[in-house]
């Protein structure tokens, strides 16, 4: 589903990094001040999925303003922007955690149904 950008909306931009590699490439959280509309494809002349859209940038050291950025969802480029990537949250990550415990207890029973021993084994304190 693609959503599209507004005004106001906080997005990611990537900046550029210098050649040397001093500094990488890094997102950026940034605040969308236009929507220019859809990117178009210079081969055919139509519309894509990517939009133009400008931003306020606020890196730790400084703001500055960026008035044409295309999106990019796949590869981050710098001087393009995308939608902040989604972010796992600790009670999501609980929740899943104690499904893995609960089919570990499970399997666990399981073992001790289909083999008696190891029941005695696993609850002997190895
Ligand atoms: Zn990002």
């Amino acid at each position: 589903m693609q959503q599209e950008p507004s005004i106001g909306q906080t997005v990611h931009y990537v900046s550029h990094g210098t050649p040397g590699g001093e500094y990488t490439k890094q997102c950026r959280a940034a605040v969308i001040t236009q929507v220019t509309g859809r990117a178009v494809d210079p081969a055919t002349g139509d519309p894509t999925d990517a939009w133009v859209v400008g931003l306020l940038v606020q890196n730790p050291t400084g703001v500055h303003l960026a008035q044409v950025c295309v999106q990019s969802e796949q590869s981050h480029d710098g001087g393009t922007w995308h939608w902040p990537e989604h972010v796992t949250s600790l009670s999501d990550r609980m929740a899943e955690l104690e499904k893995v415990v609960a089919d570990l207890a499970k399997r666990v029973r399981d073992c001790e149904t289909g083999f008696p021993g190891m029941g005695r084994l696993l609850g002997g304190g190895l």
